[in-house]
């Protein structure tokens, strides 16, 4: 009979055929084996930590790190003009809205917005998609539900003040687009699409439509004004 292992049996039909190596009388009795482990589990005990107490202690995601979407609140307000493209780009279908106009400034905005929590796989394509930085991608990542009804964020639960989205704006600033060459500045002087900010800028209380009819009425003096030079 063949006790090594390594030794190419001939013929495995035979009795001959070795499928186990024999046991050492220790080794058939486990008890050396059992205190080794107890042993290492104890070691283990003095050994230096690799993870948290959650939920006691909490975690805090880097900049770049996709928690549940929310929309942002600037100055009281949401960012939102409710122009549908994030839920548009949503992959499962996981935001709907209603939009609605305001009268003073006109403006549009979501007179309902919802993200469906239990649909929402965190891909941040309604970040990427978004002309106004409305909706970005917090640090939250601690969602528990009691209900289908309660995994649907509304808007009063998606707004967070974006002094408290500080950090994932900052990052976006810094690394959105780059891959392609470009920046925009969302916030400031080059936000093209929001109606409000040009009313602040040039604040002259028209809405669009009628700025745009301004406008071609400005173009229209010009052009006459230059045919009589
Ligand atoms: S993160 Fe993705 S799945 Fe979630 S709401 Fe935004 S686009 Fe939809
Ligand atoms: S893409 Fe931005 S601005 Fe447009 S509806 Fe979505 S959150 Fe609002």
């Amino acid at each position: 009979m063949q006790n090594n292992l390594e030794t190419p049996v001939a013929n495995p039909l035979t009795e001959d055929f070795q499928r186990e190596r024999k046991l050492s009388f220790l080794e058939r009795i486990y008890l050396p084996e059992i205190f080794k482990g107890l042993w290492y589990t104890f070691k283990q005990m003095f050994a230096p930590t690799f993870t948290m107490n959650y939920p006691e202690e909490k975690w805090d995601p880097p900049s770049i790190f996709r928690g549940r979407p929310v929309l942002v609140e600037d100055e009281g307000q949401e960012r939102c003009v409710a122009c549908g493209l994030c839920a548009r780009a949503c992959p499962p279908l996981a935001i709907s809205m209603q939009a609605s106009e305001s009268e003073d400034p006109k403006e549009r905005y979501p007179e309902k917005f919802e993200i469906n929590m239990l649909r929402c796989i965190y891909c941040g394509f309604c970040e990427e998609v978004c002309p106004e930085e409305a909706i970005v991608m917090s640090k939250d990542y601690d969602i528990v539900f009691e209900s289908r009804e309660d995994a649907i964020y509304d808007k009063q639960r998606l707004l967070v003040p974006k002094e408290d989205l500080k950090e994932r704006l900052d990052y976006l600033h810094d690394y959105r687009n780059n891959q392609f060459g470009q920046f925009w500045n969302f916030n400031e002087d080059n936000n093209i699409h929001s109606v409000r900010d040009r009313d602040r800028d040039w604040n002259t209380g028209l809405s669009l439509v009628d700025m745009l009819e301004q406008q071609k009425k400005n173009d229209a003096i010009k052009a006459s004004s230059n045919w009589s030079l």
